[in-house]
């Protein structure tokens, strides 16, 4: 008995298959090749290749010819908590040079925009208070546009710079990091008394976040009729610190709405409301804009709400696998490693 016949029929189906593809590759080696390489093209770090464009020279020129602005995330595109991400001086200095305008659009809450150019500034980076845009003067503006009745109160479950651009803006407010060293007792018959005339809590990142500020929020929502739920953002995560990821204010918000079972309104980033401020700000097309950032469903999304073009860069909180991953469906116009290489790939 042969030595096929001496296997199963299915190890036999196989060894005919392997032979009829030798046969087929001997007949067809260019073919075979080309099919190789066009497999292989479609490869990026061992993964499908994503639905956009990497980077490349002739991408960056045509970028930088296609929009006059650049808006930038800052956690993760610009700095890491206080470490400057590399490059970052050289870019920001050649596209100034080239004539484009650069904007700041953050969805940390955790400082003023006063605060965040005196950060800039600390860092070696010239930027002004009116190229800044956060989600704490986001919440402020909100507030405004909507006419909030000036006897009403903001609590802020947040740090400084919301406090700050509320009282900027003409609100009376409380709570941020002085609530967070109040605790509570649950011992029985305990009553959180709660001031009847606040009209809006604000939440954002809260490094004090805790159970004391978590019931003052939910009580104001529930009980004070018509009391506004507004969030900074929703991100899950950030780089708070150039060592880690931490919790983002998403974090904190999620406890409060699960809290009152309603969903916030969010004026940060994806929310489109920022751009509705820049563009009054500064008279520009967002066709002719390119949203910078490191978080796909943050920056990336509302640069494509709001019609502008989109980079991400890998320098932050977004990976090229998660970026590669099946689960995900948010694609920028072009990736790249970081901000320096546009400098790097425009000086090709
Ligand atoms: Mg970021």
């Amino acid at each position: 008995m042969s030595r096929y016949f001496a296997k199963s029929s299915k190890w036999l189906a196989l060894d005919l298959l392997r032979l009829m593809q030798s046969r087929s590759s001997r007949k067809r080696p260019a073919e075979k090749r080309a099919a190789a390489e066009k497999e292989e093209a479609a490869m990026v770090n061992g993964l499908p290749t994503p639905p956009c464009g990497l980077l490349t020279a002739d991408a960056a020129r045509s970028l930088v010819d296609s929009v006059d602005a650049f808006l930038f995330d800052c956690d993760g595109v610009i700095w890491k908590g206080d470490k400057l991400i590399e490059g970052v001086p050289e870019t920001m200095e050649l596209l100034r040079k080239m004539g484009k305008k650069l904007v700041f659009v953050t969805n940390n809450s955790r400082k003023s925009r006063r605060q965040y150019s005196k950060k800039f500034r600390s860092l070696g980076l010239e930027v002004t208070e009116e190229e800044i845009f956060t989600s704490s003067f986001a919440a402020a503006m909100f507030l405004k546009l909507n006419n909030f009745p000036p006897e009403k109160k903001v609590y802020v479950v947040g740090e400084d710079g919301i406090l700050e651009e509320l009282k900027l803006a003409g609100f009376e407010c409380f709570g941020g990091p002085e609530d967070g060293k109040k605790n509570i007792k649950l011992e029985a018959d305990f009553y959180f008394e709660h001031d009847k005339s606040v009209g809006a809590v604000v939440v954002g990142l809260d490094q004090y976040f805790n159970y004391y500020k978590m019931q003052y929020a939910r009580i104001c929502i529930s009980e004070n009729p018509g009391c506004l739920f507004i969030a900074t953002n929703r991100d899950p995560t950030g780089h708070m610190t150039s060592a880690q990821e931490w919790p983002g204010a998403g974090t904190m918000v999620a406890a409060v709405s699960c809290s009152v079972q309603k969903e916030p309104i969010v004026v940060g980033k994806p929310s489109t409301f920022l751009m509705d401020f820049l563009l009054k700000s500064f008279s520009l097309e967002t066709s002719r804009m390119c949203m910078v950032g490191d978080r796909l469903d943050t920056d990336i999304l509302f640069g494509q709400s709001t019609g502008c073009k989109t980079l991400l860069v890998l320098s932050g909180c977004t990976s090229l696998p998660e970026l590669q991953d099946a689960s995900n469906n948010i694609y920028p116009d072009l990736y790249t490693n970081s901000v320096y290489d546009l400098v790097e790939l425009l000086q090709k």
